[in-house]
């Protein structure tokens, strides 16, 4: 495995990577969930890449960039156990040199939910993964449904920019209460752990009253607000019932829905989502 830290030495080991490359773009601090991206890589590619940036455009003021953890070690032996074949660690002068001017911004996927919460954080993120497309040169990149909006915008991008790699989705992994696996658990006191199966019911209410033929948008949310209030730890930013291609609010649920939340539990926002389909 190599651990590359300079964009000059990836592109000197591509034209050695024959047959077709996965690339997997993580935040690092590994976990279940990022292990099943590089698993699901793994099968379907001759060669898999992983990233490891903590990219700082994408975290607005005020939020968890300093905190966020991080564990390298750990994570190289992580991915040595997947026969992982490149693990891509650049610094921010690597990825941002003093002269960096060019944003890359979705619109429209980008303005509700996660887009609306915090403003700029899918220029950041489709800025870095347009420059690890450009940088990797991957056959297909992995992303995780847990972070259905972020899917959505990149497939987006992908597609308008016509850049020439196929995104690939794959399930959430969860804990066996539900709880979405994230870096971001750590931030959870045992108690905090305890109230966070709550953004799993209610996700799960949403996916059981859609399924025994609810189709009012409004009414389902209004059931899902209501079980996250019964848990006194947890304080919603928002919660939706929206188209799963558009991200549009929806009054009727018909073929395409997407439940989405994100919720604060003390110093930690876990966002979660189930598809209604
Ligand atoms: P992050 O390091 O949080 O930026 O996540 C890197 C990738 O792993 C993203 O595509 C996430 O959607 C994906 N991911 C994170 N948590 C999970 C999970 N529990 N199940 C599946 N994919 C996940």
């Amino acid at each position: 495995m190599h651990v590359v830290r300079t964009i000059a030495k990836i592109r000197k080991l591509r034209p050695s990577l024959t047959g077709s490359v996965g690339l997997v773009p993580t935040m690092g601090y590994l976990h279940q969930g990022h292990l099943a991206l590089v698993k699901q890589a793994r099968m379907e590619n001759s060669a898999v890449v992983v990233s490891i940036y903590v990219n700082p455009p994408q975290f607005g003021p005020g939020e968890d960039f300093g905190a966020y953890p991080r564990d390298l070690r750990r994570d190289l032996e992580l991915l040595e156990q997947e026969k992982t074949d490149i693990v891509f660690v650049p610094c921010d002068e690597e990825m941002y040199p003093p002269r960096f001017g060019s944003w890359v911004n979705v619109e429209k996927v980008t303005e509700s939910l996660e887009g609306a919460s915090r403003p700029g954080h899918f220029r950041g993120v489709a800025t870095v993964c347009a420059k690890l497309f450009n940088i990797v040169q991957p056959t297909r990149a992995y992303f995780g449904q847990k972070d259905a909006q972020q899917a959505i915008v990149i497939k987006r991008l992908v597609a308008d920019l016509n850049m020439n790699l196929e995104v690939v989705v794959v399930p959430t992994v969860r804990e066996s209460d539900g709880l979405a696996v994230s870096s971001r658990n750590i931030y959870l006191s045992p108690e905090e752990r305890q109230a966070a199966t709550v953004l799993f019911k209610a996700l799960s209410l949403a996916k059981q009253l859609w399924q025994e033929g609810e189709k009012d948008g409004e009414k389902i949310r209004r059931q899902m607000v209501w079980v996250i209030q019964r848990e006194p730890l947890a304080k919603i930013d928002y919660v939706s019932i929206a188209d799963s291609n558009t991200l549009q609010e929806l009054k009727h649920v018909g073929r395409c829905g997407l439940a989405s939340l994100a919720v604060r539990i003390g110093k930690a926002r876990l966002i979660d989502n189930v598809i209604l389909e």
